[in-house]
């Protein structure tokens, strides 16, 4: 018989954790307590790049760059697969100052990538974006293709287990989940969901706000980034300008300050701007972490429950490579 896995979050963390176990022939199951791709993972930028890496710890830009270099061949699989072209592109990203020279020269060149200072800014021509809706539209196909069972609107309660095994999961439709293995995938919510086993996640959401222009096709090409805000030009003329980093909770709203922070860092990096009225403007609830450094194993208290989670600002980009870590440890532990 496959063994079976249960994978609780359908974000992009959980999606490319199910397409691992589904390649490997497993019988996963998938749940979510909205829709597949409805959270984080559909509010994200696409960036597929640590902002800036030489600013954070080498665990954090191992699996950003190892998850990065999986994009452009998942992507031609999924689009091949599913029709939907998830729209990845190596669009390249152009840092204004002030930023470290020195420091993202040195760092570029230890790790094989291309840098150069061009005038006043640093051109990094293999920084690469995907399109987040398009991305989770086209992961979710695949996976009903490869047979995986989705379970949306379907939220998981807190863990119970008296033992080191957990033998079932209940949700709040009264179906109970019951597999081999079972995978933490539940992004920001990730710490509420393992109740009184929470400890080894130190996740909690940061929220952040995003706000959509839409210009002629072609008026922006590249990433422009300064001082922790960007603009992300899609291929059809739509301009993503984010974002906020908020340490407020579960709140998803959005704030008319943030609005104006971000039009105006929009307008000051892209002055044709001014006269593009914002058509959407969105936040979604980041799975914060200290460091940005996810959890990725075994959970120390239970033999068949694992965690994927706390992919903090980077969970897209990381996703595929923590996927296939975790897959490693599942099957390198699974009897
Ligand atoms: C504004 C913004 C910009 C960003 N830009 C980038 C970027 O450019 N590049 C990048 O790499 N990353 C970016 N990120 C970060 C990235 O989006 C996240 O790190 C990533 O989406 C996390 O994926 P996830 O699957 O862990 O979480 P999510 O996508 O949030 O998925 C978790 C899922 O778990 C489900 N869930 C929760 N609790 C339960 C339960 N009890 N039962 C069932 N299901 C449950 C939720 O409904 C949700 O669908 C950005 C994020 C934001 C908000």
């Amino acid at each position: 018989m496959k063994p079976s896995i249960t994978i609780v979050g359908a974000g992009a963390v959980g999606c490319l954790t199910a397409l691992a176990f589904a390649k490997k022939d497993w019988q996963v199951t998938l749940v979510d307590q909205g829709v597949l791709g409805g959270e984080a993972s559909w509010a994200g930028g696409g960036i597929l790049f640590p902002l800036l890496p030489w600013n954070y710890k080498e665990p954090v830009n191992q699996l950003a760059l190892a998850g990065a270099a999986r994009y452009r061949e998942l992507c031609e699989e999924l689009f091949e697969a599913t029709g939907i072209d998830p729209q990845y592109q190596a669009c390249g990203m152009r840092v204004l100052p002030e930023f470290d020279g020195e420091a993202a020269l040195t760092w570029c060149k230890t790790h094989g990538l291309t840098a150069e200072i061009q005038g006043e800014s640093l051109w990094l021509p293999e920084v690469a974006q995907v399109r987040n809706p398009r991305l989770m539209i086209a992961l979710g196909a695949r996976l009903k293709a490869l047979g995986v069972t989705i379970h949306e609107h379907t939220e998981l309660l807190q863990l119970q287990s008296a033992t080191a095994k957990v033998q079932s999961w209940q949700s709040s439709k009264g179906i109970r989940f019951e597999s081999d293995v079972y995978v933490v995938t539940a992004g920001a919510w990730s710490h509420n969901l393992l109740g009184e086993h929470a400890q080894p996640v130190p996740v909690k959401p940061m929220r952040g706000q995003m706000l959509l222009y839409q210009l002629e096709m072609g008026a922006l090409s590249t990433i422009l980034y300064r001082n922790d805000f960007y603009l992300i030009p899609r291929r059809d003329g739509h301009i993503l300008a984010g974002s906020t980093v908020e340490d407020v909770g579960f709140d998803k709203s959005t704030t008319e300050s943030a609005a104006r922070d971000l039009s105006r860092k929009a307008r000051d990096l892209l002055p044709q701007l001014a006269d593009a009225p914002v058509i959407r403007h969105w936040s979604g609830l980041r799975p914060g972490s200290p460091d940005n450094i996810p959890t990725i194993g075994r959970h120390p208290d239970f033999d068949n429950l694992y965690l994927n989670t706390g992919h903090f600002r980077y969970g897209v980009t990381m996703a595929p490579a923590s996927a296939e870590v975790l897959s490693k440890v599942v099957c390198g532990s699974f009897v």
